[in-house]
């Protein structure tokens, strides 16, 4: 709400919902019973004001009062929990800290572009059974927005079209369907600094790896590579995203 240190993405964030909302429970009676535990983003007793001194808090009146995150369970001061969001990426979401639990829809700073994809009539290496979903990610060159690292900034983008390669198996069409998913929350490119090149303000991958390589493995980003798929999976997960998005989103 009131944040002392505004940081650049604030004007897009939306705020942490309040307690009582579809993410977080408030106080409710049955808290005195686990009251002893401790915060474990402060490490300080449930039952105590929060220990968070640092910036990204607004007033103080609810330092006493204690959130619980409506899926997973698990509490925390709400005043660590905004404090955790406030000092994050403040996309939307909030991930519980205890076990990764994604609550709201996480979305990225992915600039504007085009995902399209198609299957080619021929097989990966470890794939003989099936064809080959090909992706084809673009996007151009273009201003940075308040969403990332440098507003107002040119951003380069390098290498696009971009191609990548998914079995077209079962699990293969079900990876494409999240990334889907990923490309319309602008989570699979972001714009930062490449970690191969060096160079800053240019259109990097983010989290979610991709097989760029067909028929060959030369550069370690092709096929064979049997946990490839479930990797993925893992990693899309690691985003939000489950096959309930995927047919939510249909
Ligand atoms: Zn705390
Ligand atoms: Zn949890």
């Amino acid at each position: 709400s009131s944040s002392p240190h505004p940081n650049r993405s604030q004007q897009m964030a939306p705020p942490l919902p309040e307690p009582g909302s579809s993410w977080i429970k408030g106080n409710e009676p049955f808290l005195c019973l686990n009251i002893s535990q401790d915060c474990t983003i402060c490490m300080e007793p449930l039952g105590g004001p929060s220990g968070y001194k640092g910036p990204g808090v607004g007033p103080v009146s609810r330092a006493e009062s204690v959130g619980r995150l409506a899926q997973c369970g698990h509490q925390y001061h709400f005043q660590c929990l905004v404090a955790m969001y406030n000092n994050g990426n403040k996309d939307g979401s909030l991930q519980c800290p205890t076990c990764k639990t994604i609550y709201g829809v996480k979305t990225g700073n992915q600039p504007a572009g085009k995902m399209e994809y198609h299957v080619i009539p021929h097989s990966l290496p470890g794939h003989p059974d099936c064809k080959t979903i090909r992706i084809i990610y673009n996007i151009p060159p273009g201003i940075q927005g308040p969403e990332h690292p440098n507003p107002g900034k040119p951003f380069t983008a390098r290498g696009f079209p971009r191609h990548c390669y998914l079995p077209d198996s079962e699990k293969g069409r079900k990876v494409l369907r999240l990334l889907l998913v990923a490309w319309d929350r602008r989570l699979i490119f972001s714009v930062g600094t490449s970690s191969t090149t060096g160079e800053s303000d240019t259109v990097i991958w983010n989290e979610v790896h991709h097989k760029t390589e067909f028929g060959s493995n030369l550069t370690g980003h092709g096929f064979p590579d049997p946990g490839h798929l479930d990797n993925v999976l893992e990693e899309l997960r690691a985003q939000g995203i489950t096959e309930d998005d995927a047919l939510m989103e249909k």
